[in-house]
């Protein structure tokens, strides 16, 4: 494996930067400003004028795979999500967001030709947004297999029933599609095999965005995660995916990506964590010494460094594997790399926000706001224990077949 990037993502990593630098970064605080505002449920006012120059530029839908109509491996991806991860809403700019990313991929794979022209073209166009709904309040979500709302087919039509929670994106005025896991065959006797994913119009009847659900106090809107509420919503019989209690199957496909691009943000988070430690540890002087040189604050640096450094390596180990050998193939890495990530993040943000101070709890420098989105990557799209239990067993499973040889 060779992971050294080639001349074009190089210079696609360089115009990046020089965008990030002109129209994202002088927007942070503002963006904090319209997360307090009445229309903070609205799209960000400058959003469409940026999302118009990213096209320009030819920064419009990296995430899009080789493998399914874009130019870009997972690999050649993850500098470049890296850089957009820097900064909460600006992968949104480059059409990168997730849910939208995912729901994209799933959709192109496995949508019928209508799904197609409604969903995935103004998808990829970034003209409307989408949510995805799998966890659900009253169920433990981590094992997908509880997951309860009912689909029930009624004629032609399917009508589904349940309560969804932390659907990231659907109190958005743009969320037009909600892509929805639920119980199609309770009694099925394999119980991977008793739930459909469904493409549900969000303006059907019977669908209520009820709250949304902040993390440590921040909704970020109009992206946040929102409880939504599904009422005898119908559907025509064509909204079903791929087929009757073939839910699993499809959401297999879309999380491996989607937990790896959250590990490539998480890089980017943690990166700048690291930068912000050094600014801060040399302008600040305490007992007459710069914090810059107390062992304690070297100490961090030097172990910030190391760990981001050995996370963005196994985040490209992941991607090549992904790349070479599909979701199943990559797994362990995947796991592995969903863990590491989430936890150094957590970890170096939080040293940055100690050098800072009382400053680094507010947002000034939006360490507390990284340190919330790093925390949630530790439960979201399975919490640590569930992937360190799939890592355990498949080193178990290794180690047996090798004292069979
Ligand atoms: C900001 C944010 C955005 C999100 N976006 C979405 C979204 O867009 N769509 C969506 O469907 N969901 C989304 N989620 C939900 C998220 O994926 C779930 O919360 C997660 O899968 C865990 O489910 P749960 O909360 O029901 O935890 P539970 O299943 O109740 O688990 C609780 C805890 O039990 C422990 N645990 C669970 N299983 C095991 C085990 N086998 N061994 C040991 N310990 C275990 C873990 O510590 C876990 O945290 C989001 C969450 C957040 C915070």
């Amino acid at each position: 494996m060779n992971f050294q990037h080639s001349p074009m993502v190089l210079e696609l990593c360089e115009r990046l930067r020089a965008f990030m630098t002109e129209h994202v970064y002088p927007l942070e605080s503002a963006w904090f400003e319209h997360g307090r505002s009445e229309a903070r449920w609205e799209p960000l006012p400058w959003m469409e004028d940026l999302k118009r120059k990213a096209r320009e530029a030819g920064l419009w839908n990296l995430w899009r795979p080789k493998s399914n109509g874009g130019i870009l491996t997972n690999l050649e991806y993850a500098p470049l999500c890296e850089i957009m991860g820097r900064v909460h809403w600006a992968m949104e700019v480059f059409n990168c967001s997730s849910p939208d990313t995912g729901n994209m991929d799933l959709i192109l794979k496995f949508g019928l030709p209508e799904h197609q022209t409604r969903w995935a073209l103004p998808l990829l166009q970034g003209s409307i947004r989408s949510a995805f709904l799998m966890t659900e309040p009253d169920q433990a979500s981590s094992d997908a297999t509880n997951i309860q709302c009912r689909v029930e087919r009624d004629g032609d039509d399917y009508v589904l029933n349940g309560r969804k929670c932390w659907a990231a994106g659907a109190g958005d005025s743009r969320c037009k599609v909600l892509v929805v896991m639920g119980k199609s065959d309770p009694d099925h006797p394999d119980r991977h095999k008793q739930h459909s994913i469904l493409l549900v119009p969000s303006d059907s009847p019977g669908v209520r965005v009820t709250r949304p659900l902040p993390v440590f106090g921040y909704e970020d809107p109009p992206q946040g995660a929102s409880e939504v509420e599904l009422t005898n919503v119908r559907v025509p019989q064509e909204a079903l995916l791929l087929g009757p209690g073939r839910g699993f199957e499809i959401a297999q496909n879309r999380l491996g990506p989607g937990r790896l691009h959250h590990c490539m943000r998480l890089v980017g988070k943690a990166e700048r964590a690291i930068e912000a430690m050094c600014d801060r540890a040399m302008a600040r002087t305490t007992f007459g010494k710069p914090l810059s040189q107390r062992t304690v604050t070297l100490e961090r640096i030097a172990e910030s460094r190391i760990a981001v450094d050995a996370a963005r390596w196994m985040v490209l180990h992941a991607a090549w594997k992904l790349d070479v050998g599909g979701n199943k193939e990559a797994r362990k890495e995947i796991a592995m790399i969903k863990v590491m990530a989430a936890n150094t993040a957590c970890k170096v943000i939080d040293w940055a926000i100690q050098v800072h101070g009382s400053y680094g709890l507010s947002n000034d420098f939006a360490l507390a706001h990284a340190y919330g989105y790093a925390r949630t990557q530790r439960i979201a799209d399975g919490p640590d224990e569930i992937h360190r239990n799939q890592i355990g067993k498949l080193e178990l499973d290794a180690r047996a077949k090798s004292q069979q040889k």
